[in-house]
């Protein structure tokens, strides 16, 4: 690199500085700032922008070294439920243009998180001649597939992803399901579609002997625990873990199989930090699940925990279990995976990618209580495969699923796009910032 490479990174509703495990806050947040810090490390400088969502928020924050996060006004400056932001859009647009007229800054290159953001990266990448590189983190046609009546996105969603998908310079998937589903849904052109597997931080998430895990959380040190971690949706299914713990109890009461010890499950993520029925419905449901299939004694609810404690959760663990309708990557698998732990998750999107079937965990069909009761059976029952499994899947994380690769493919990228860009002859935007003009844009919501 001659010069510093500046990174316009737009995602709208997912924040770094977000605390984790609420409806709106996951993966996606998670990705914003490893992936920012970790290209900085590598000599870029990148700016953040997402909207301002509290009148506090600061418009700059020094986020990180080589990382700013700029809060954009656009809609009232208070939480919104991200399915009701689209009507904002076109204003979180003209803010960027003006905190750049205003900053004099620059950028090289654009890259937009979430459709939303996608659809800005595409009007600016028009009007600024900036190159724009686009992840989906998940698309409207899965959401609907899966959804149906319950999804909650705007109308407009579907038709301006497809628009996204024509007007980038380059698309990234996380996995090569969601690849396909570029090409085949959304008629992507293949050259442009490039897989970037996502990541997880190896130095947060690391193993822990279970015996300290359990005792820094006050857990009893007896009986097999199995862990959920993430945000709490009816899509991750959560309600098919506690059907196949029901299944399982009723094994043990039945006496049907000895070598089954006794089994809870530990269930990590809401709106706040105690859990509340109220402000996190689905754990109602689940509580209320749980009582009619007789196993309330065995499920514990512990709130949303921020990824410096998220280890002794997983490490407490003796296998962790994801069983999502769909997941167009998922994190939480890794993270589990990174503590040296077994983990059990459905065969959709990306968990068949990070999970070695047989080696690191096992897959089970989405939505099948039974299957997953006799999963969580065989690794229960076989205290010495599931650490053999939890060992495989840490060294397969560190050596396929580390931040620092997905920067360095993602600087690579970059390189590629920037670099047919000179070869266009269409220069990478030389103009005095000064003269930069403010474009007109339209008052009417997109
Ligand atoms: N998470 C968290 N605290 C919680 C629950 C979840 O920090 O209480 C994090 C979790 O560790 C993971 C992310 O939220 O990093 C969820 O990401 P994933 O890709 O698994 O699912 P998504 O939220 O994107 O659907």
């Amino acid at each position: 690199m001659d010069r510093l490479m500046r990174i316009a990174f737009l995602s709208e509703h997912a924040s770094p500085v977000a605390l984790l495990g609420g409806a709106d806050a996951g993966g996606q947040n998670v990705y914003v700032d490893e992936v920012s810090r970790n290209l900085a490390r590598r000599g870029y400088a990148v700016d953040v922008f997402t909207r301002r969502d509290s009148s506090d928020a600061p418009e700059i924050i020094d986020w990180a070294p080589g990382v700013r996060v700029v809060n954009l006004k656009a809609g009232p400056p208070k939480p919104r439920p991200k399915d009701e932001l689209w009507p904002f859009m076109s204003q979180f647009r003209d803010s960027f243009l003006r905190f750049m007229v205003r900053d004099e800054a620059r950028y090289d290159l654009l890259h937009g998180n979430f459709w939303m953001s996608g659809w800005v990266v595409t009007e600016l990448r028009q009007r600024l001649d900036i190159p724009a590189v686009q992840i989906f983190h998940a698309t409207g046609k899965t959401k609907r597939r899966h959804q149906k009546k319950v999804d909650t996105s705007p109308g407009d969603r579907i038709k301006t992803e497809l628009r996204i998908v024509r007007n980038v310079d380059r698309l990234i998937a996380q996995c090569p399901a969601e690849q396909a589903e570029l090409i085949n849904d959304y008629e992507a052109d293949p050259a442009k579609v490039v897989v970037i597997p996502s990541a997880v931080n190896t130095q947060v998430f690391k193993p822990v002997s279970q015996a300290e895990a359990r005792k820094r959380l006050g857990l009893e040190q007896e009986g097999r625990i199995i862990v959920y971690v993430g945000r709490m949706l009816p899509r991750k299914d959560i309600r098919n873990i506690v059907r196949a713990l029901a299944l399982l109890a009723q094994q043990e009461e039945k006496g049907t199989d000895s070598t089954l010890p006794q089994a809870t499950l530990m269930v990590v993520g809401g709106e706040t930090v105690e859990p509340d029925p109220e402000a996190t419905p689905e754990i109602g449901e689940l509580q209320r699940l749980a009582a009619e299939l007789g196993v309330s004694e065995r499920v514990r609810f512990i709130g949303k925990r921020q990824a410096n404690e998220l280890r002794y959760y997983y490490c407490a663990g003796d296998v962790a279990v994801t069983t999502p309708w769909y997941e167009p990557f998922g994190l939480t698998p890794l993270e589990g995976m990174a503590c040296g732990r077994a983990v059990i998750g459905s065969a959709v999107g990306g968990i068949t990618y990070t999970i070695k079937d047989g080696e690191t965990g096992l897959l089970v069909p989405p939505r099948n209580p039974e299957a997953l009761a006799a999963s969580l059976r065989e690794l229960l029952s076989q205290p010495e495969r599931c650490k053999q499994m939890g060992q495989a899947a840490r060294k397969r994380v560190e050596r396929e699923f580390t931040w620092s690769i997905v920067a360095m493919r993602t600087a690579a990228l970059y390189e590629t796009v920037l670099a047919e860009r000179r070869h266009e002859s269409l220069p990478v935007d030389t103009t005095p910032l000064s003269i930069v003009s403010l474009p007109k844009v339209p008052e009417s919501n997109p």
